[in-house]
């Protein structure tokens, strides 16, 4: 057992980086390689390797190396997470940042903590995800139509990144989205840091956002216009943090509201019991993804 970083491309299940995949060492060379990568497999690669955060470098790598004495046994990723879920997706799920034993251990946005517990237990109720936990980057878990990504990649100290950390971060976010834009529908923002750091993000990616900027709240709303005209719908969610689930100030009801919204916005009105009154334009990958879904459902219906 490894303590530390995982090396890239040293076999992690969906490691998308290996030893020759150019690393940002400071805000410009983010900038520069989020904007020159080629593809999605290539950003995501570039993302997983960043070092241009010294602070959260440090971070990351210290949690990596020291372990939760519950996981002491385990390799820690302790590296950046970066975007994961379809590459044509029509609902993406934005987050805040790894957690120091979740996603900085798995590998994975929202798998291995309690957050993610809740999170994947919802999408999975609303047709987005394959099961209904997410443990570990070999679960099998999927995101079906759906991709998830965080605002800033490494995992902060205190779940608090400072501004320019944020700032950092938000070439590789920027690049994703414009990379997904084709086929997106839905935005769901998981609490007011990332629905805040989104607009910078929107903007640069080609969305003109309406004026003035709604304010974050849970079941929020904002509709967007793309550069080439496409239509594309901003929710506000609470964050399922672990204080905000204990207290009640977020329930599973409150959230799967807010993904079957989402679901419902990106391939139309749909029956979750498998009849699937209509279906909007959105991608055919996407689309047909959901609607698999949505099948899927129904057959497991029949056989129970
Ligand atoms: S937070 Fe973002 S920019 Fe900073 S080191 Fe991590 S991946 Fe790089």
């Amino acid at each position: 057992m490894v303590a530390g970083p995982v090396a890239p491309g040293s076999g992690w299940p969906g490691d998308p980086a290996d030893p020759g995949t150019p690393v940002a060492r400071n805000p410009a060379e983010v900038r520069e390689l989020a904007a020159g990568a080629a593809s999605l497999a290539e950003l995501t690669a570039r993302q997983s390797v960043c070092r241009a955060c010294p602070r959260l470098v440090r971070w990351r790598e210290e949690v990596a190396a020291v372990r939760r004495r519950s996981f002491r046994d385990e390799q820690y990723w302790g590296r950046p997470v970066p975007g994961w879920g379809e590459r044509a997706p029509a609902v993406l799920i934005v987050g805040l940042a790894p957690a120091a034993h979740g996603g900085n251990r798995t590998g994975r946005i929202f798998t291995g903590d309690r957050s993610g517990d809740f999170l994947f237990a919802s999408l999975y109720r609303s047709g987005l995800a394959s099961q209904p936990a997410s443990v570990s980057a070999a679960d099998g878990q999927r995101l079906i139509g759906a991709r998830m990504v965080a605002t800033v990649r490494c995992a902060p100290p205190g779940n608090k990144p400072t501004p320019g950390e944020r700032d950092a971060c938000v070439p590789w976010l920027s690049a994703e989205l414009r990379m997904v834009a084709a086929s997106l529908r839905v935005i769901v923002c998981l609490g007011g840091f990332a629905w805040q750091a989104l607009w910078q993000v929107l903007e640069g990616a080609g969305y003109a956002p309406p004026r003035p900027r709604p304010a974050f709240a849970h079941g929020a709303e904002a509709r967007l216009r793309s550069a080439a005209g496409a239509d594309m719908l901003l929710i506000g969610c609470y964050h399922p943090s672990q204080q905000n689930t204990f207290t009640g100030r977020v329930t599973e009801n409150m959230l799967d509201a807010i993904f079957a919204r989402a679901r419902g916005y990106a391939v139309g009105p749909v029956d979750l019991t498998g009849s699937r009154r209509s279906i909007s334009s959105t991608s055919p990958a996407a689309s047909s993804s959901l609607i698999l879904r949505s099948r899927t459902k129904r057959d497991d219906r029949k056989s129970s």
